[in-house]
């Protein structure tokens, strides 16, 4: 147990490396965007914009105002332009250029090698794009051109640019080469201030996940390390114990559900104490007098008499009814006892068990009355359903009042056929009304010998009557007596 508690994390380490893992995620993502692919996306971006413009720029190609409508889409787009016409000679003339100084270094490029960036366009399908950068302008020259080293100084050092080219054939035919060069910012510079704030960016976050995970698992922790040290007096057998139900709605709940559990533990508890108390008093009592009676038949000879040997009998009887009824009912809830139903004749069964009683009837005047009716067949267990009807008289007969009346009634409506074994005692309090169902409860808690009972009773009429899923019940006022029910379909 100690060993498992010490490989588990806390809810502070655990809740820690949840917010680092996730800081660090989205870091990742961070650096991965801004820096990784910084460059890439800008380009592509770039490219896209170049592409756009060179639309345009075709659909003004033979239009007669392209100067002005040029211009203005250079200087807005911050781009140079460079429009040439090819004849079929493939001599090449510039319709349009823009005043600007990329511009002019792409006239002076194409002075030496406009043969060269033709044939890319042709290569690439009619268009190239690709970095434009003062190296270009080198490698462009022929190896043995008088250019070679003699770049003009206003186009030494320029920055880095795009270069894109497409020859197309304008409306009225004529060949023409377009060429754009946009110029590149540098992100070098960016990346390096986005990288320095990232890092500053991860030592915050770092310090931020620290920071709520001790917050919030304080929150979260506080209140069940309460809920642990209440469930450990419990534990410990303390059912008083109240589980306090602070902080969320999560912990209110489990604390109400400790609360529940430990009361009804407390009162299970009460019951077992109880019913050792009966039950130890119930056998105590039969097996004094069974060994009692037997001593004084072994010693006195003239006391082995049958009515001594009938109460040892009686005596047994009790206690193997009591034994019964306790492995009954642990059966019944344990699950393992099944149902048998079959048809038989309910109203005879009742008869049958009367009889049973017969002697109480006569010696002891009881008036046992039965209200039959029509006889009545039902699919249902026999004998457990007749155990139900045991019960429920036995008890009657117990807490019937002084004219000993006790009245079974069989009525049927529609399908059902309901029964109820009603008594004229002193009647059930309707607050002790819903107990009595339970295992081990009695109303009456000083124990009389006179109305000796297990408090099994009406449990086990309870759990055969639900395994047969008929409704039941119980209708009592005190004073005056009490009718307890039943209902079942019936043939
Ligand atoms: P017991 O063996 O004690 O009779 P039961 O489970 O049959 O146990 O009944 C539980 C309690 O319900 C009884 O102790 C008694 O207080 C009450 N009770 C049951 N039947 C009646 C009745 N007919 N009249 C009054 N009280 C009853």
């Amino acid at each position: 147990m100690k060993r498992k508690q010490r490989r588990r994390l806390s809810v502070k380490s655990k809740l820690f490396f949840y917010l680092a893992a996730f800081a660090a995620l989205i870091l990742v993502l961070l650096w991965l965007f801004q820096i990784s692919f910084l460059d890439t996306f800008y380009k592509a971006i770039k490219t896209g914009e170049i592409h756009k413009i060179a639309s345009q720029v075709k659909a003004l190609a033979d239009d007669g105002d392209r100067k002005s409508l040029l211009d203005e889409i250079s200087a807005k787009k911050e781009i140079s332009i460079r429009l040439l016409t090819i004849d079929e000679n493939l001599n090449a003339k510039t319709a349009y250029a823009t005043s600007q100084m990329r511009s002019k270094a792409l006239g002076w490029l194409l002075g030496g090698s406009l043969q060269q960036y033709y044939q890319k366009a042709e290569e690439g399908g009619g268009q190239f794009i690709e970095k434009f950068s003062e190296d270009s302008l080198l490698q462009a020259m022929p190896p043995d051109g008088n250019l070679q080293g003699q770049i003009p100084p206003g186009l030494r050092q320029m920055p880095e640019s795009l270069l894109y080219g497409e020859l197309f054939t304008g409306e009225n035919g004529t060949q023409y080469f377009l060429l754009l060069d946009s110029q590149i910012t540098p992100v070098d510079a960016t990346v390096s201030t986005l990288r320095t704030q990232l890092v500053w960016i991860t030592l915050i976050m770092l310090a931020c996940s620290i920071v709520l995970a001790l917050l919030i698992s304080r929150k979260i922790s506080r209140p069940i390390i309460k809920i642990n040290q209440s469930a450990k007096q419990l534990a410990a057998g303390n059912y008083d114990i109240r589980f306090e139900s602070g902080g969320y709605k999560e912990i209110a709940e489990l604390s109400d559900t400790l609360d529940f559990a430990a009361h009804e533990l407390s009162k299970v508890e009460g019951l077992r104490r109880e019913l050792i108390a009966n039950i130890s008093h119930d056998l105590r009592t039969p097996l004094t007098m069974i060994t009692a009676y037997s001593e004084v038949m072994r010693d006195l000879p003239g006391e082995n008499t049958p009515e001594n040997v009938q109460v040892i009998i009686d005596e047994a009887r009790r206690l193997t009814t009591l034994v019964n009824d306790l492995l009954d009912i642990s059966k019944i809830q344990s699950g393992t006892q099944e149902l048998c139903p079959a048809e038989y004749n309910l109203t005879e069964s009742i008869h049958r068990i009367l009889t049973r009683y017969a002697k109480l009837m006569e010696n002891d005047g009881y008036h046992i009355r039965f209200e039959s009716g029509q006889e009545v067949f039902v699919e249902a267990d026999e004998s457990k359903l007749s155990q139900v009807i045991y019960n429920l008289i036995n008890n009657a007969v117990t807490y019937t009042g002084t004219d000993r009346c006790v009245t079974i009634r069989q009525t049927v409506s529609g399908s059902t056929v309901r029964i109820e074994v009603t008594d004229t005692g002193e009647g059930i309090p309707a607050e002790e009304l819903p107990y009595i169902w339970d295992r081990y409860y009695k109303v009456d808690k000083t124990h009389k010998r006179a109305r000796v009972g297990t408090g099994l009773g009406l449990s086990i009429v309870k759990s055969v009557l639900e395994l047969h899923g008929a409704a039941y019940g119980v209708n009592s006022t005190v004073g005056s007596g009490s009718t307890f029910w039943f209902e079942i379909p019936c043939k």
